[in-house]
């Protein structure tokens, strides 16, 4: 069996300030030795070059939440992968639920995105999750499978990614999906992702392997645990937690 070392990544949505980030940031570097995890930060576009500076020496890497999918040019507003790149980040989330309501990104943009982002060196965090809506009407796994259906071959043989299961539903709610809901669901993205690449090539089945699913929605100190014991959790992506010290460090070291 595949080992896949555990992964726990921040996203900060659009909080922060320089103060509150250089508490939090010189906390992290001073107190994740010893960790087992890999560790990372998503932070707001203007704080990259803060957190490049606190972070640089350290085991706890950086990333964006979103990106273009376009090259650098006229985008007014826009942020280009080789800008991340400048700024040492090695992750950038995709298609976060927020992204696809308010900002109306499509399963198509989010897997451009991700193409994007891996051709230009960047690991994407790509989202998946359904409605509350949705899971209640028995749909939840055919949302799934059309907001993975987009992405590209290029993108799956490299395995160069991470997936996030995000049920809508338990985002910043305090609603978590029990650890059984959410193996149930991992198990079926795990196995949406090697039936894609063996079809692609024996390689890239093989390299799938490897690819980390995450979970994402309320996960705190006391659910990360049993969440990331599941066979098939290989971390988590943590929003509201991320932004307290000593909870996120609590989810690192559960990890
Ligand atoms: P939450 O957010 O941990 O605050 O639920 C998770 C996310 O949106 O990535």
């Amino acid at each position: 069996m595949t080992q896949r070392k555990k992964l726990i990544a921040g996203n900060w949505k659009m909080n922060g300030s320089l103060s509150a980030n250089q508490a939090l940031l010189s906390g992290l570097v001073g107190q994740s030795q010893g960790l087992v995890a890999d560790v990372a930060v998503c932070v707001p576009f203007p704080y990259l070059a803060q957190a490049q500076e606190v972070l640089k020496d350290s085991a706890v890497a950086w990333g964006a939440q979103t990106l273009s999918e376009r090259e650098p040019g006229a985008c007014t507003g826009e942020v280009a992968a080789s800008m991340l790149q400048e700024f040492g980040c090695r992750y950038v989330i995709v298609g976060h639920s927020e992204r696809r309501t308010l900002f109306g990104e499509s399963s198509v943009v989010v897997a451009q995105k991700a193409e994007h982002a891996r051709v230009s060196g960047l690991c994407p965090i790509i989202c998946v999750g359904e409605t509350l809506a949705e899971r209640e009407s028995g749909a939840t796994l055919n949302v799934l499978k059309s907001q993975l259906e987009p992405l590209r071959a290029g993108l799956l043989t490299s395995a160069d990614f991470v997936l996030a299961y995000e049920p809508v539903w338990a985002i910043g709610t305090g609603k978590t999906a029990s650890p059984e809901q959410a193996q149930e669901v991992h198990a079926y993205l795990r196995n949406w992702l090697v039936e894609r690449a063996a079809a692609i090539s024996l390689e890239a089945q093989q390299r799938i392997a490897g690819v980390r699913i995450l979970y994402g929605g309320s996960m705190k100190p006391a659910n990360a645990q049993s969440l990331l014991a599941q066979p098939d959790i290989d971390g988590g992506l943590i929003g509201g937690a991320s932004l307290v010290l000593e909870e996120f460090l609590a989810i690192c070291r559960a990890a």
